[in-house]
């Protein structure tokens, strides 16, 4: 079932395929007409994204980024909507985490090589092209250089947690991000929870730092899974939202944009929030 919305898609800015203009083209003659773009840790691809939707009087678009946390055992990620992407100390802060993640993606290579594995890493880098930086490109760098014939052996073999050229990343509590969102006037939600153990006590942790909504809508989500955490959704009082969270990547579990069965109802939540907070996007 098609959405008027799509509130998570990514571009080539972070890990996706397409141009924010080629994404936004994509998802209106999808139908969609309000959508984000919430691309990994970065908002550099907002200023085209904007420039594309404006053609489109009747599409609201929205403001997003989709930044990586880490709970014992586990990566949760928050998306924020709405945020003030303009800060300048929100703006570095994402480009922090970037170069932390360039750093340790260098540190694998420069393992890589202590281990006789040596690929090289202008390619990449260049395997990477606008995208952050991490695991899958070595992979491919990897298997490029003959050094294993499977993607998945390189995280068996050298880049998993329990691999020798295993680095760890910067770590980021989920509450830390959610108030970082709040800060720039974002509103903060839960990205697809379907894996997380414990989901509630992280949501009663999450509440109080600024949550206001959880993914519940999502890919491949079967019925039940969406009733189900539709009801966790209502009884922390989070508003039930969602999105394709569309790469362009293809793979078993890809929705073209806007085909999730978000009902309308919890988007104008969101929206009426957002107007309320005095959001400039939110008309
Ligand atoms: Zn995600
Ligand atoms: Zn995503």
């Amino acid at each position: 079932m098609a959405s008027r919305a799509d509130l998570h898609t990514h571009s080539s800015f972070s890990d996706g395929l397409l141009s924010p203009t080629e994404l936004i083209d994509l998802a209106y003659r999808h139908g969609v007409r309000v959508m984000a773009l919430t691309d990994h840790d970065t908002i550099e691809g907002l200023p085209d994204a904007f420039a594309a939707a404006a053609r489109y009087p009747d599409l609201t678009f929205i403001p997003g980024v989709e930044i990586s946390t880490d709970v014992p055992g586990n990566e949760v990620h928050v998306l924020g909507h709405f945020i003030d992407w303009q800060d300048r100390k929100f703006q570095r802060r994402l480009l922090q985490m970037r170069q932390s993640r360039q750093r340790r993606a260098r540190k694998m290579v420069d393992k890589l090589a202590a281990l006789g594995k040596p690929v090289s890493w202008k390619h990449v880098q260049s395997l990477a092209s606008d995208a952050a930086i991490g695991r899958p490109h070595i992979a491919r760098a990897l298997m490029e250089a003959g050094h294993i014939a499977t993607f998945d052996e390189a995280f068996d073999l050298y880049i998993g947690r329990k691999g020798p050229a295993y680095v760890e990343r910067e770590r980021l509590a989920p509450a830390e991000v959610v108030e970082m969102i709040a800060a720039v006037n974002g509103l903060p939600t839960l990205a697809h929870p379907r894996e997380l153990d414990g989901l509630e006590g992280l949501l009663s942790q999450l509440k109080a730092a600024g949550l206001v909504g959880m993914e519940v809508y999502y890919q491949d989500y079967s019925q039940e899974e969406v009733e189900r955490l539709r009801a966790v959704a209502d009884r922390f009082a989070l508003i039930p939202l969602g999105g394709s969270d569309y790469h362009g990547l293809g793979g078993p579990r890809e929705r073209e944009p806007g085909d999730i069965p978000l009902p309308d109802e919890p988007v104008e939540r969101l929206l009426a929030l957002a107007r309320e907070r005095g959001s400039p996007q939110a008309v």
